[in-house]
């Protein structure tokens, strides 16, 4: 008995709400001042002087911590968004659920949010257990529990340079283990977009997801089906364009993820000979993303799908359609399929398209239609996904080339290319004349059939 109390005690002491949050000091952080946003200190200093407590918050603490650059910084403050507008020029209240302050320094916007509490008891949430609504205002420890993992809960104040960690974040950081906060099933219910979150994570940081944050995953992932398709399709696209979307599809798939916990991935990742083309796709990702560079949604899923597209494409073309109409009805038939599914938003799929129906364009150089093509609004995208498709041997790699040379040529170059294109000798798989038309394959006449 008097153990047993002893035991509840001593464990209560050393419980992480018992002893309070750990406050880390910069040397054992490392997070450089120099690296953090003026204008997020800024924000933070303001509210600071006006009495508040406000901090800096979630992924870009995360990412200084590891040394990444952060892709914006948001703050965390005890002020409700009615007392935070007043106190900056160009400030807006956005959201209508749960209101947050856009703070806009020039190109720079830091979004500034009050203290949330968790889930409760009473919240409501879909027949699945997924939480509809969130928009209590709490105190920051109440706002580290409710956020997902413990390296995304840590709170940096600009001004004594110390991180506040109320769950061992900085901790499992340090390992580059993705540990979440509170019991990972329930947490996977409320919010099952937090498993492909995890998954991202990993990858990013080139570490793994902790084993009891990962277990569930599997056989919790169909309840990604009932995310709105609208919070999916960003997520996805925060995968495909984490700078390691390759490193995520093999985690993906090595845990057995990739069936059902992204629709598109079940279509890119399971057809055959399609894998090479969609390598190389999200390696080029890949690289710009690192180097800094802007990614086209559309190109990306343009890529993602080309290989369903061929194969239809080609099947039209055998059963004796004629090109281009049989790329067009390809590409309907894939997006009409997909599209709804996929969560490929509406204004993707016409630039898709576009892409797409340049492609067979690209074939014959005649003067008077590069120069159309050349106008089109996606004749640079398209011109991308060419090199893409030489890459995988698709396309003669010369060709390409040129193309490539001419999307990046001034006016006079590219008036050159196309005038030395009349002296060049024709290849014959390049012939300017009208095309043959193929002809549909002719029944055998019934008669002859019975002869
Ligand atoms: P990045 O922006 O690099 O993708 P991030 O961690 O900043 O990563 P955001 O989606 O910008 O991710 O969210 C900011 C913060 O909000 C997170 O760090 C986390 O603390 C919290 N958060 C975001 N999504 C969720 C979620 N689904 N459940 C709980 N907390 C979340
Ligand atoms: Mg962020």
């Amino acid at each position: 008995m008097i153990t047993d109390t002893i035991k509840k005690f001593v464990s209560r002491l050393f419980s992480p709400a018992a002893r309070g949050p750990q406050r880390i000091t910069s040397d054992k952080h490392g997070i450089d001042r120099r690296n953090v946003s003026r204008h997020a200190i800024k924000v933070c200093e303001v509210l600071r002087q006006h009495g508040y407590e406000a901090y800096i918050v979630g992924g870009a603490v995360r990412d200084l911590i590891v040394g990444l650059e952060p892709k914006d910084f948001d703050v965390a403050t005890n002020a409700t968004p009615e007392q935070i507008r007043p106190l900056f020029r160009r400030a807006r209240i956005i959201g209508r659920r749960f209101q947050l302050v856009h703070v806009v320094f020039g190109q720079e916007i830091i979004e500034t949010s009050t203290f949330r509490a968790p889930a409760s008891q009473d919240q409501e949430t879909d027949e699945h257990g997924r939480i509809l609504r969130d928009n209590v205002f709490g105190s920051q420890e109440q706002d580290a529990a409710r956020r997902d993992f413990t390296m995304n809960a840590l709170y940096y104040d600009p001004h004594n340079e110390e991180v506040i960690d109320y769950h061992q974040g900085v901790h499992d950081l340090k390992k580059r283990q993705v540990r979440m906060i509170g019991d990972p099933a329930t947490r996977y219910r409320e919010d099952p977009v937090r498993m492909l979150r995890a998954v991202r994570f990993a990858a990013k940081l080139n570490g793994s997801i902790d084993p009891a944050t990962r277990q569930p995953i599997e056989t919790m992932a169909s309840l990604i089906e009932n995310v709105p398709a609208s919070r999916l399709f960003d997520e996805m696209l925060k995968l495909l364009t984490c700078g390691h979307a390759m490193d995520c599809l093999r985690q993906l798939r090595a845990d057995g993820l990739h069936h059902g916990l992204l629709p598109l991935l079940d279509v890119v990742l399971e057809q055959p000979g399609g894998e090479r083309f969609v390598e190389l796709a999200l390696e080029r990702t890949d690289s710009r993303v690192r180097a800094g560079k802007s990614i086209s949604p559309s190109f990306l899923f343009a890529a993602l799908l080309w290989q369903q597209v061929e194969s239809r494409w080609k099947q039209l073309r055998e059963q004796g359609e004629h090109n281009i109409p049989a790329l067009v009805q390809a590409a309907d038939s894939v997006l009409d399929e997909q599209t709804e599914k996929l969560a490929i938003q509406r204004r993707f799929s016409s630039d898709m398209r576009e892409i797409w129906f340049m492609q067979p364009r690209f074939e014959r150089r005649m003067g008077k239609t590069i120069y159309r093509m050349i106008e089109q609004p996606r004749f640079r995208a398209a011109c991308d996904f060419l090199q893409l498709r030489a890459a995988a041997g698709e396309f003669d790699s010369v060709l390409a080339q040129w193309w490539m040379d001419l999307a990046n040529g001034n006016d006079a170059t590219r008036a050159d290319m196309i005038e030395e294109l009349a002296h060049l000798p024709r290849d014959p798989a390049e012939s300017s004349g009208p095309r043959k038309r193929r002809r549909r394959p002719r029944r055998p006449a019934a008669q002859h059939d019975q002869a």
